[in-house]
């Protein structure tokens, strides 16, 4: 590892006063049209008194809007006088992405959930990512970042966590994704060479810190559904460390699904236009007809059907039409125990 520099980004916002601050994390950028400014990131910090902290970030991707929605609502309406510690809350964390409406950063291309632990003299994306592995995540007791599908992919609401080999670490990870009482959770295999180990979670666990999220829905839109599982969760999640008086939760029953081998999976076998046979939350069996590929561009073509590879609930499906060999049409999940 080489050296860690510091980090350059500065929060309006003093972490230690008790009270509600709004304020930006100011990320100087100087550019043709702004010599001196500074991206501003929205942050809110609530707190009174000692306690445990609490850190929600949404807007990780741009084009993820039900967490940017809870948390901006959440950072409106918590009142420091019925907490006790501190709740820090990031609705847009990749702000330029998050205004952009864009998975990636519209300056830098970058995405911060592949970019931790960061770079302090890197671009953009990669300072947001130091600022955050640096000042915010160790503040953290709790970490939890609200995801959806984003603009390619539609999610069945559900929230999301990964199996960590640190056995007391995931006791706390799975208890804190029991408290958030999604109808519908997503237990997730460890790092697995797809730059997890990159992600805000990868860079949590580094610090031994519990991590959980969601995917709420995606599709480029917001998900009401998805909308109101966090906004009951973020408020489970406080009640559960204690945070916000036991009283505020709203428990219930989750299901817990898992995604195993590639049997699960439906990826284009074909280029052309995907035409989808199944939604996310439909229950789906083995042999069943998935999707048929389109190729108008030859006058008498067949499509090409593509099935499902085993039984399972429908967790994601793909969203544009258009569909090259290799995408990832559908991702199925299935029941397990609760981890
Ligand atoms: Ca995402």
């Amino acid at each position: 590892m080489s050296e860690t520099k510091p980090t350059r980004l500065m929060a309006e916002v003093d972490f230690g006063r008790d009270g509600k601050q709004h304020g930006y994390v100011r990320l100087y950028h100087s550019v043709h049209e702004s010599a001196y400014g500074f991206i501003p990131i929205p942050i809110t910090v609530v707190r009174n008194g000692a306690g445990p902290t609490a850190l929600f970030t949404g807007g990780t991707h741009g084009d993820e809007y039900e967490g940017q929605v809870a948390l901006s609502n959440l950072a409106r309406t918590l009142d420091p006088r019925e907490i006790k510690g501190r709740v820090i809350i990031l609705p847009m964390m990749n702000f330029p992405a998050a205004m952009a409406g864009s998975r990636t950063s519209p300056i830098d291309a970058g995405n911060l959930n592949r970019s931790f632990p960061g770079d302090a003299d890197g671009t953009p994306t990669q300072q947001i990512a130091a600022y955050v592995t640096q000042k915010l995540a160790p503040l953290a007791d709790l970490a939890c970042d609200l995801h959806s599908g984003g603009s390619s992919l539609n999610y069945t609401p559900c929230a999301l966590i990964e199996r960590d080999d640190d056995a007391a670490r995931f006791a706390r990870t799975k208890a804190a994704l029991a408290a958030f009482a999604a109808p519908l959770a997503y237990v997730a295999a460890g790092s697995q060479g797809t730059g997890a180990d990159r992600t805000l979670t990868g860079a949590a666990k580094r610090l031994g810190i519990p991590t959980m999220g969601s995917e709420l829905g995606g599709a480029g839109t917001l998900n009401r559904d998805g909308l109101a599982i966090a906004e009951r969760g973020v408020i489970n999640l406080l009640a559960h460390m204690g945070i916000l008086p036991a009283s505020r939760a709203v428990p219930g029953a989750t299901r817990y699904v898992a995604v195993g081998g590639d049997d699960y999976f439906v990826h284009a076998r074909e280029s052309g236009i995907f035409e989808p046979l199944a939604e996310p939350g439909a229950e789906v069996k083995a042999g069943q007809p998935a999707a048929r590929i389109h190729t108008p561009e030859t006058p008498g073509s067949e499509p090409s059907v593509q099935t499902f590879a085993r039984d399972g609930l429908v967790l994601v499906r793909r969203i544009p039409g258009r569909t090259v060999r290799g995408d990832c049409l559908f991702h199925l999940g299935t029941d397990i125990p609760a981890p």
